[in-house]
């Protein structure tokens, strides 16, 4: 195998079998990701109704300690909607067959790797290669 860097890969397919195993991989994640984003809002309201409640009796303090944990809550939902999104990017790009090649180097990223980081684009030894630079 000579020049075979970059522009037309030659075997750039995966079985049907796999495409399937990666696309349920990404949908488990999504569906995962999807119920942790619906359990953290329902913990905003959640911190919304308490500090609402009981804000005529809480101390300063009290209150702010409220209005911090909701404001952390509020940044973990925004994160996880961020994560679903990069999940379904993927799965869009898995429809099509050209999700779960390394970019650097074109081979097969395996589907554990994929279903733990949907959104990673390198194979192991690519990425340890990187990192350790
Ligand atoms: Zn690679």
């Amino acid at each position: 195998m000579a020049k075979a860097t970059g522009g037309t890969a030659a075997e750039r397919t995966r079985s049907a079998e796999e495409t399937e195993q990666i696309m349920q991989a990404l949908v488990a994640r999504r569906d995962e990701l999807q119920a942790e984003y619906d359990q953290s809002l329902s913990e905003i309201t959640e911190l919304q109704r308490e500090r609402l409640a009981d804000s005529a009796g809480d101390d300063q303090a009290d209150t702010g300690t409220k209005t911090f944990e909701r404001e952390q809550e509020i940044t973990l939902a925004n994160n996880l909607l961020e994560r679903i999104t990069q999940v379904e990017r993927a799965i869009e790009r898995a429809g099509e067959g050209n999700y779960g090649w390394c970019e650097r180097c074109g081979n097969q990223i395996p589907v554990e790797r994929l279903a733990a980081f949907p959104s990673a684009t390198r194979c192991v030894s690519c990425k340890q290669l990187e990192e350790r630079r």
